[in-house]
């Protein structure tokens, strides 16, 4: 038996779109599926517009230029989150600040930011790790009452709710990926969001060699070739058209992880408060940090892959900081993230379970 951590729900439409692309001949950054898919993305997550890329990072990094953050500028973000948060931040040329997530929820800990605010604190990036949201309420509370800039990273977050509003929708700017093991995937692609339709045309602008509207080959701005192909385009509509079937059985496998492995010295990574997990990843955390990686040895035996937590931003070489961020560090040592696919077999689930029980 060999058990993914992920494997894409490819289905649907995909095929006839993808051979619409073909036969028609629009394989490159032009054709109509790019228009049909932002819109029925933005239509999904409740906002007017949005704006399709290449992958998830580069979005950052758009939307980060986008709403004017460079050198001299702090951006408070958790150093519990994927390196591309931060990576993005660096190559503004602003200063990643650290903080510390919160345990229960894994996400950003709003009294740190509240902490790590100095004068050159331009934003705040949340970050709604393997989907479950921050506290949007702390979070927009305190970058309203300190004039900061609120950006979301919503790679692991499609089908997120804060509140019965979607993750995405609350800050000036946010993004999404579309890479092959999140929620709904384009093989590679990302998404744009913006509150102010001025920088979502900002975004469009950059993310195509900052062209003039209407002087042919002139660009008025340094820029960047970020675009989405209709391909990709055409792989997102199927998916989102499938968003609901695909959130659905990633809702019952969290279910049937959280009751089969009740009793056990873990926990599941469960919602907290009036929130939709869309439970991008079904982690475990384990109760002691020394079992964690005998426990993904014995899966790994049996043929069921796993992923630890992402190591945190601020202990990498070219993103180090000094700090104590202790649940981050904490979290990181004892998480698990399991097979997380929607078309998991109940027989793969069981397999996965057993062998936790056993191992305990
Ligand atoms: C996946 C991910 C990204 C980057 O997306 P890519 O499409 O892989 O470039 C950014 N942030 C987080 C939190 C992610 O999980």
């Amino acid at each position: 038996m060999s058990i993914p951590i992920y494997r894409p729900h490819l289905a649907g439409n995909l095929s006839r779109y993808v051979e619409e692309c073909i036969s028609t001949g629009w394989i490159s950054s032009r054709g109509d599926f790019i228009g049909r898919f932002e819109e029925a993305f933005a239509s999904y997550t409740g906002v007017k517009e949005a704006t399709s890329v290449s992958n998830g990072t580069v979005a950052i990094h758009l939307i980060l230029e986008a709403l004017g953050i460079g050198p001299g500028d702090e951006v408070i973000v958790p150093t519990f989150t994927y390196i591309a948060s931060v990576n993005t931040i660096l190559q503004t040329g602003a200063k990643p600040v650290y903080v510390d997530s919160l345990e229960e929820t894994l996400q950003i800990d709003p009294n740190a930011v509240r902490a790590a605010i100095g004068p050159r604190t331009k934003a705040v990036m949340a970050v709604h790790l393997y989907g479950h949201p921050c506290d949007m309420d702390a979070i927009v509370a305190i970058c309203d009452e300190h004039s900061l800039l609120l950006i979301e990273d919503c790679a692991e977050a499609f089908g997120t709710f804060w509140k019965g509003r979607h993750v995405g929708s609350f800050g000036d700017g946010a993004t999404f990926s579309f890479f092959g093991n999140k929620t709904i995937t384009t093989g590679e692609g990302g998404m744009v969001l913006a509150r102010d339709p001025n920088i979502l045309a900002r975004c469009r602008h950059l993310k195509s060699q900052g062209v003039s509207p209407t002087r042919e080959y002139w660009h008025d701005v340094l820029a960047y070739n970020y675009r989405m192909t209709n391909i990709q385009a055409a792989i997102g509509l199927s998916q989102i058209e499938l968003a609901d079937e695909i959130l659905r059985k990633k809702r019952e496998l969290a279910k049937t992880y959280r009751e089969s492995l009740s009793g056990l010295p873990l926990r599941t990574h469960d919602s907290v408060g009036e929130v939709v997990h869309s439970n991008w990843m079904c982690s475990v955390i384990l109760d002691n940090a020394e079992y964690r990686d005998d426990l993904r040895q014995k899966l790994k035996a049996e043929g069921i892959d796993t992923r630890p937590f992402f190591p945190p931003a601020h202990r990498m070489p070219h993103s180090a900081a000094e700090g104590d961020f202790p649940v981050a560090d904490g979290l990181s040592a004892r998480g698990i993230n399991l097979p997380s696919f929607p078309d998991i077999t109940e027989r793969e689930v069981h397999s996965v379970c057993s062998t936790i029980r056993e191992f305990f």
